[in-house]
């Protein structure tokens, strides 16, 4: 190992440790998503954390920034060309496809929470290895589906506590009306090319719906007289987004349209969203989505349309409110060798009921023992002696309110659980 001996081991730039009480809140959050996707028909798909260069360059779209600047990858012993996801959509469809799972009578409702990796710039609060937490729908066109995830996903931020929650919507079209609309889109750009960036005037070329994610006030000032998507959208990606809006109107959820919403991707078609709280930056969303309704097609598989939103968990956690849940485990103090053996019989059975149970097996005096249950915090402490273990029961003291009880170790059980 060429490592010195004396230097001490560091995490790679761009990653970072979730130490606890941290670790809680993000436990919290998870099993809150967990099981609100549930509640409204999403099972967990887990899949590997790499994938094949391929795959993520076809499902970002080549002309897309993530592919371009952001992806972490490299190369295996064996010389094939990997790369950790970037998001998980693509790894998702590749999974419908290689399980048929589109040939099974189940719904295509998943989700997913876990890392992601972009070769990104690190910066405050932006990471290399960052976590999503995922949703996806397939096989589901109607309009109530984009309205129902949207209503899902305020209801979730709305129960996780996160404030002055806002609703962006847009219709970026599909691939009837959007030709149109680019032609359309770069005749203006080109006009206004002197005032675009480096970047933008790059896109003007490539994909000009692009020039609108550009954070550059110069190139958003210009953005602004570019003509509306909304505007050229064929009959049916109309009627789908006025049914849409009419259906969140239905959920009383209020929104605004965005026109310049098209999303970082360039796989989406007709509905976007976005969802912020305005505790963090003006760009910065929560999570954001839309329908991706020919991507299962341009990856082989079956013409099956899609929809989906991915919500940072970083950001997610910044905007929720801190946990304020008090310890609530037991701690049992013993004195002398016997007391230990039976405090780690007691400690099984408070365990095997439910309670969180905590024992210190360093020999220490009484007073150092009730001492270590008030630092660490917890709700309950035991005492174990020989006295005690003669007559079958316990001193329980509740650490908060200081009350003290003499009971067997069923009636423990029953003040701590009841
Ligand atoms: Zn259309
Ligand atoms: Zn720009």
């Amino acid at each position: 190992m060429s490592q010195s001996k004396n230097k001490e081991p560091s995490s790679i730039k761009g990653t970072r440790d979730i130490l606890p009480p941290e670790s809680r809140k993000w436990q919290k959050a998870e099993r809150f998503l967990q099981r609100i996707f549930e509640s409204y028909g999403y099972k967990e798909i887990r899949t590997p954390v790499f994938e094949s260069t391929e795959l993520f360059e076809k499902g970002t779209g080549e002309t897309s920034d993530v592919v371009i600047k952001e992806m972490y990858t490299f190369a295996d012993k064996g010389g094939r060309s990997l790369t950790l996801r970037p998001e998980y959509t693509p790894s998702i469809v590749r999974s419908i496809i290689e399980n048929r799972l589109y040939l099974k009578p189940d719904l295509m409702r998943f989700y997913f929470i876990g890392p992601m990796f972009r070769y990104d710039k690190p910066q405050k609060g932006r990471y290399r290895q960052f976590h999503q937490a995922d949703i996806e729908v397939f096989g589901e066109k109607d309009p109530e589906v984009d309205a129902e995830i949207v209503e899902m996903a305020y209801t979730l931020l709305k129960k996780l506590g996160v404030k002055n929650i806002k609703i962006l919507i847009n219709s970026v079209g599909c691939r009837k009306c959007r030709p149109e609309y680019h032609k359309k889109l770069k005749t203006e750009a080109e006009k206004q090319r002197a005032r675009l960036c480096e970047d933008c005037r790059r896109k003007i070329d490539t994909n000009p719906l692009r020039i609108f994610d550009c954070k550059k006030d110069t190139c958003r000032n210009a953005a602004l007289g570019f003509p509306k998507i909304t505007d050229f959208l064929c009959a049916e990606c109309q009627s789908h987004f006025e049914k849409f809006r009419s259906l969140l109107d239905f959920y009383g959820l209020k929104y605004s349209v965005d026109p310049q919403l098209v999303r970082g991707l360039d796989y989406y078609t007709k509905t976007t969203f976005e969802i912020t709280s305005s505790k963090l930056g003006a760009q910065d969303a929560v999570l954001g989505g839309g329908r991706y309704d020919e991507m299962m097609k341009d990856f082989g598989g079956p013409d099956i349309c899609g929809i989906g939103f991915a919500m940072g968990m970083e950001r997610l956690l910044s905007v929720m409110p801190d946990i304020d849940e008090p310890e609530k485990f037991l701690y049992i103090v013993h004195i002398g060798e016997e007391a230990k053996k039976v405090s780690m019989k007691l400690a099984q059975y408070f365990r095997e009921n439910g309670v969180e149970c905590v024992l210190e097996y360093k020999d220490r005096k009484l007073k150092k023992q009730m001492s270590r249950a008030d630092k660490l915090k917890a709700a309950w402490s035991l005492v174990v002696g020989e006295e005690e273990i003669e007559k079958n029961k316990y001193q329980l003291k509740d650490m908060r309110t200081g009350d003290q009880k003499e009971v067997t170790k069923e009636e423990a059980l029953k003040r701590m659980i009841g």
